[in-house]
């Protein structure tokens, strides 16, 4: 028999590599695919092992709720694409941001976030931290100044996501960690718009980095799920003992359904790049728009910055119909190809009306800050064929030609 074949260091393979063969950790039996553990427990083979392992004096699981198989192999891949010492997978995208936050915070402690924030996010970080004595400041995320000025002695963290949702502005993620760093503090990035393909926070000084993997890396609509992200330091002292003792954990069920989408990650989130650029440019020509706004186009108001961050524009494009709230409505309802949903990065192209949906909580001055006008569409890009999306789109849009819906 051959001596055991050596594994390669994946650390310095390509992410398309690394997002096939990361974290693969066979049983005795060889399986070619990654191993679904459905197991909440693990047996012991003796007493003393049981006492051991409950004392962590022994590696080996324990229980699923802290840790699991095939829960392991989806943080390790998700670590070593994202450059990370370690991770724990949540039950849902807001578990991770919730775990993520509340782990690291206590009463007396300070945030300051970005106000253009996905709408839970905002929930935890304007209502729930305050319940436990945890302040909070909201600023313009592109205005530094801002981030500089909202700095407390008592700040411990700073929460954003770039390129934000729904109107895809970009926050410089260096500048920000650096304002947090001089300060003691530590900045936390909602990565899920970008997606770990395209834009890497924690290279940019970034301490955590949160997704909901429902998103992108599930990729066709199917199973919800988080991950958190950082240094071995935070995860195993700071994360994991809140992680392990309140049960955000995620099915081991859904964790081999993310393993086996990250396989074609990089493909598909280049190829609905392609096309998500291919769409803003289509409508940037279009007479029934008023606003294009995609991070890949050289007329986004932070192109340089998405030229030294970002990797490419991402799969979201949103833009703004000429004659409001009827006027997307009625484009919306014409489309036949492309799906009405709130969701986004599924392999189906997926379209929503933020002011009335997702952004719907917002009073008409915060959506106004926010630029969620009455016009506003939020366009996440599939996986189909540019052309029959932009046929779809182009044929919706002549709706507005008809006179009354042009008049609005
Ligand atoms: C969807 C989303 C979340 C929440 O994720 P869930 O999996 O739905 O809980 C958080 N942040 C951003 C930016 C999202 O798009």
């Amino acid at each position: 028999m051959n001596p055991p074949r050596q594994k390669p260091d994946l650390k310095n393979l390509h992410p398309a590599t690394q997002l096939v063969h990361g974290g693969t950790t066979r049983s005795q039996f060889g399986e070619t695919s990654e191993a679904l553990f459905l197991t909440q427990g693990f047996a012991y083979p003796d007493m003393e092992t049981a006492e051991a392992r409950m004392k962590g004096a022994e590696p080996g699981f324990v229980y699923s709720r802290y840790s699991n198989p095939t829960v392991a192999m989806f943080e390790e891949r998700m670590a070593l694409l994202e450059g990370a010492e370690a991770a724990r997978a949540t039950a849902s995208g807001m578990a991770a941001v919730t775990t993520a936050l509340m782990a690291q915070l206590k009463a007396g402690d300070h945030v300051v976030a970005a106000k253009a924030m996905f709408g839970a996010c905002l929930y935890v970080v304007e209502d729930l931290l305050p319940r436990f004595g945890v302040a909070s400041t909201l600023v313009d995320g592109t205005d530094l100044s801002q981030w500089r000025a909202a700095m407390r002695p008592q700040t411990k963290l700073l929460f954003l996501e770039t390129p934000t949702n729904p109107c895809l502005e970009v926050y410089d993620l260096a500048a920000i960690s650096k304002i947090a760093h001089e300060h003691g503090a530590r900045l936390v990035v909602d990565n899920v718009f970008a997606t770990p393909i395209l834009q890497k926070p924690l290279q940019h000084g970034a301490d955590c980095v949160v997704y909901s993997a429902t998103k992108h890396i599930d990729g066709h609509g199917r199973c919800l799920g988080g991950i958190i992200l950082g240094s071995r330091d935070l995860i195993e002292n700071e994360i994991h003992n809140f992680y392990k003792q309140t049960g955000p954990c995620l099915s081991p069920f859904n964790a081999w359904v993310f393993l086996k989408s990250l396989e074609t990650l990089a493909l598909r989130i280049q190829q609905q790049t392609l096309t998500a650029a291919r769409i803003a440019d289509f409508l940037s020509g279009h007479r029934h728009i008023l606003k294009v706004r995609y991070p890949g186009r050289p007329d986004h108001p932070q192109a340089e910055l998405v030229k030294r961050q970002m990797m490419g524009g991402g799969t979201l494009v949103a833009f703004e119909v000429a004659g409001g709230k009827p006027a997307a409505y009625a484009v919306g309802n014409q489309l036949s190809l492309i799906t009405i949903a709130n969701n986004l990065g599924d392999a189906k192209s997926l379209i929503t009306h933020p002011a009335t949906t997702t952004h719907q909580r917002l009073t008409p001055e915060a959506k106004a800050a926010l630029g969620v006008g009455e016009g506003l569409l939020r366009l996440s890009a599939g996986l189909e064929d540019a052309a029959d999306l932009i046929a779809d789109l182009d044929a919706a849009l002549a709706v507005l030609d008809r006179e009354e819906l042009a008049a609005e």
